[in-house]
């Protein structure tokens, strides 16, 4: 017989929240009409949240477990792209039915997040509907330090972690029968995307501006000069050097068009990388950040005076044009 709603919540939620009072200053988890928080002093709160629609975000096809992890990843990540830390998350969920392999599935894949990230799930509704999964997350900050995308600086050197465009090079292979270990990779990165919690907090007073990338590094690229032009009241632009750009092995091994490596990697979007800015005086800290964490940071270009983003290649500049993923303006 499938459950309830009520036996639902019990079932599968409880047990990812916190069972006593604790240190993650939950005074009151599930269970009540609302749930009871205390904030840290001399700290401010962030707060997110993102949907993931069957269909739009994630295909029938994709695993529960998947489904799980990427609706509190992707969380996570825009936690990590304020420098902040990830403390507690509501989950909303609408379901076609009640079917308990399905919520298990999809509880396990939150768990394997749960065990790198204490953050504790303190609330939540449960409805019927359209699979559709929302999650709401708060993390904290210290007072003022909080990375922002307005925050772009003429003369700044941008970064970015690890290697954009795998996700959308794994997209691109979600219908083919994967045949090697590259393949599989790519997937990986499209289903499981690794939020950047730590590196985000380490950049704290170090990084200018930051973004995750969700839309594609273009488009939140643009993101971030839209918002830094207006907040600073000054034209800005960037310079991205192509010879610079990261493709790795498996995009190299898997993608054999140089230019459409280069679209999955300046327009797809899905990677959750950050996307950063510091002044080049900080160019061995990051380095030194880059060995720490054993993750992948690479100078891509540059903050400049001329509003606009642009690729450079063999001394010659040109436009970049923005895309990326728009739910309501598709554009390639
Ligand atoms: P109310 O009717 O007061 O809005 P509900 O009956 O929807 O409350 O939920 C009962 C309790 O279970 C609440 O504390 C709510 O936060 C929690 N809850 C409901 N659905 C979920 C979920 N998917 N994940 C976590 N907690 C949930
Ligand atoms: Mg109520």
């Amino acid at each position: 017989m499938s459950e309830s709603e009520f036996d639902i919540i019990h079932h599968y939620f409880t047990d990812l929240s916190p069972a006593v009072t604790d240190v993650r200053s939950v005074v009151l988890g599930i269970g009540d009409d609302a749930a009871i928080v205390q904030p840290a002093q001399d700290q401010q709160l962030l707060i997110a949240i993102d949907t993931l629609n069957c269909g739009v975000h994630f295909s029938e096809q994709c695993s529960p477990a998947d489904i799980g992890y990427k609706a509190l990843a992707v969380n996570l990540s825009d936690i990590a792209a304020m420098g902040g830390e990830p403390l507690w998350f509501t989950l909303a969920l609408s379901l076609p039915e009640s079917d308990p392999q399905w919520l298990a599935e999809f509880c396990s894949g939150m768990r394997e997040l749960l065990q790198q990230y204490p953050v504790s799930l303190i609330g939540g509704d449960t409805t019927r509907g359209p699979l559709s999964i929302t999650i709401q997350i708060a993390g904290q900050v210290p007072a003022t330090a909080a990375l922002r995308r307005d925050q772009l600086s003429i003369g700044d050197d941008l970064y970015i972690t690890g290697n954009p465009g795998e996700a959308a090079a794994g997209l691109a292979l979600s219908d083919t029968v994967i045949v090697n270990e590259q393949q599989r990779q790519l997937l990986q990165r499209l289903h499981r995307p690794e939020p950047r919690v730590a590196l985000g907090q380490a950049l704290r007073g170090i990084a200018h501006a930051c973004i995750d990338v969700s839309d594609g590094l273009s488009a939140d690229l643009s993101h971030m000069l839209n918002a830094s032009a207006e907040h600073q009241a000054q034209p800005t632009g960037a310079c991205l050097f192509a010879e610079s750009l990261p493709v790795s092995a498996a995009l190299q091994d898997t993608v054999s068009s140089i230019t459409q490596q280069r679209e999955y990697i300046l327009h797809g979007g899905d990677d959750y990388e950050l996307c950063f800015s510091a002044a080049p005086e900080q160019k061995q800290v990051i380095e030194a950040l880059a060995m720490q964490y054993g993750l992948a940071i690479t100078c891509i270009g540059q903050v400049i005076a001329e509003p606009g983003l642009f690729l450079q290649e063999n001394q010659q500049r040109q436009p970049i044009t923005p895309a990326g993923f728009d739910h309501f303006r598709y554009y390639p």
